[in-house]
């Protein structure tokens, strides 16, 4: 982990939110990481949001103190959720059906337990959520309120389908149209007698190319922390953005294929080959030499679970050997640092050649 990297891509999202007037309540689903956690909520109200309850769990550990759990609560987890909360400490809930919303008013009242629900809308991703129209709305904010102990906090949403926008303008019409359903919401409950205080969009592209978020109060970007290739494909991010990459060493050289082999294979870098959808040729990963500087043309173009195939883009150009001797190291730049990183129990934090750091990273469930 390049530790000027990643402060500059922390500083860089917490101006955009601040010059937006909002609350920077970063995803750590990315960076699953205290030390980085503190860093990229240093200029803002120190909220977080998570994918796990056991990152929440470790979150609390580590001091925060208000937590978003960003996935649709499932009724068997409201139990786990209360005995994380204490003495101002909060895990906020997302619900988007009746049936959850009841369960959870339920069971608040059964533990006497209190709770900050937010209820999820559909901007246009289709994953989960109620569309900002959805009849069902304002009936799941009253599920909620069928206990006094449920706090009905606002609305949230995630334009994941920012990743399939091409451009820094279709990633705008997007940013504006999570922005848009999210304001249209947050007045239908309003309208409907609810305070409806938080307003949270967050994706990296909107965050990135978002012109005004207007009605909002937070957002909930994480990948911008590390970025990856996808990202670059997309234009969010420079190929010298990414933050993160991981060091193989060279185990094999095959002339007779135009091909050598790293000990990085599926799950060191995952099996993700998303980005070539933004990226041509994007293989498993670019390969760079220790300085961070990528090798032109040259990727790992297969992966089985320990190996790694490294090979040039079109097969045919020739491979440097010379380069790359057996025992040598290079850098491979992930497709997708979410799933890479979940490989690692830990961060080597670098700057330039020196290690600078060690940080533990929270994985599983
Ligand atoms: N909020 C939710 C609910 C998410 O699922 C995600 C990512 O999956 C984010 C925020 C952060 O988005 P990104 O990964 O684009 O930074």
């Amino acid at each position: 982990l390049d530790r000027k990297k990643l402060k500059r891509n922390l500083e860089a999202m917490s101006e955009r939110a601040t010059r937006h007037d909002l609350d920077l309540r970063p995803h750590l689903k990315t960076a699953k990481s205290v030390e980085i956690g503190r860093l990229a909520t240093a200029e803002h109200s120190g909220g977080i949001t998570v994918s796990t309850l056991r990152e929440a769990a470790y979150f609390i550990d580590g001091g925060f103190r208000d937590i978003t759990y960003a996935v649709g609560l499932a009724p068997d987890k409201i139990d786990t959720v209360a005995g994380l909360q204490g003495d101002d400490v909060w895990v906020n809930v997302l619900v988007d059906n009746v049936p959850a919303a009841r369960m959870l008013a339920k069971r608040a009242d059964t533990l006497g337990v209190a709770f900050r629900a937010f209820i999820e809308i559909d901007t246009g991703d289709h994953r989960a959520g109620l569309t900002p129209d959805a009849e069902d709305l304002v009936a799941v904010a009253q599920a909620l309120d069928e206990s006094e102990r449920v706090d009905v906090r606002g609305v949230l949403s995630h334009a994941g389908h920012s990743y399939r926008a091409q451009g820094a303008d279709a990633i705008a019409a997007v940013a504006e149209e999570e922005r848009h359903g999210l304001v249209v919401a947050a007045q239908r409950l309003r309208d409907a007698g609810f305070a409806c205080p938080a307003v949270s969009p967050g994706s990296t592209p909107t965050a990135v190319y978002g012109k005004s978020w207007a009605g909002c109060t937070e957002m909930r970007p994480g990948n911008y922390m590390f970025f990856d290739l996808f990202q670059a494909g997309l234009g969010t991010c420079g190929i010298d953005d990414i933050a993160v990459s991981v060091v193989a060493t060279v185990i094999g050289h095959k002339r007779d294929y135009n091909r050598l082999y790293v000990d990085a294979g599926a799950l060191a870098l995952s099996k993700d080959a998303s980005a070539n959808d933004t990226m041509a040729g994007a293989g498993y990963g670019l390969v760079c030499d220790m300085a961070g500087q990528p090798v032109a043309g040259v990727r790992v173009t297969n992966v089985s679970q320990e190996h790694g195939w490294v090979a040039t883009a079109n097969g045919g150009d020739p491979l440097p050997f010379e380069r790359f001797p057996i025992g040598s190291r290079l850098r491979i730049l992930p497709n997708h640092s979410c799933l890479t990183a979940a490989a690692y129990d830990r961060y080597y934090v670098v700057e330039g050649h020196a290690l600078v750091d060690e940080w533990p990273r929270i994985n599983g469930w």
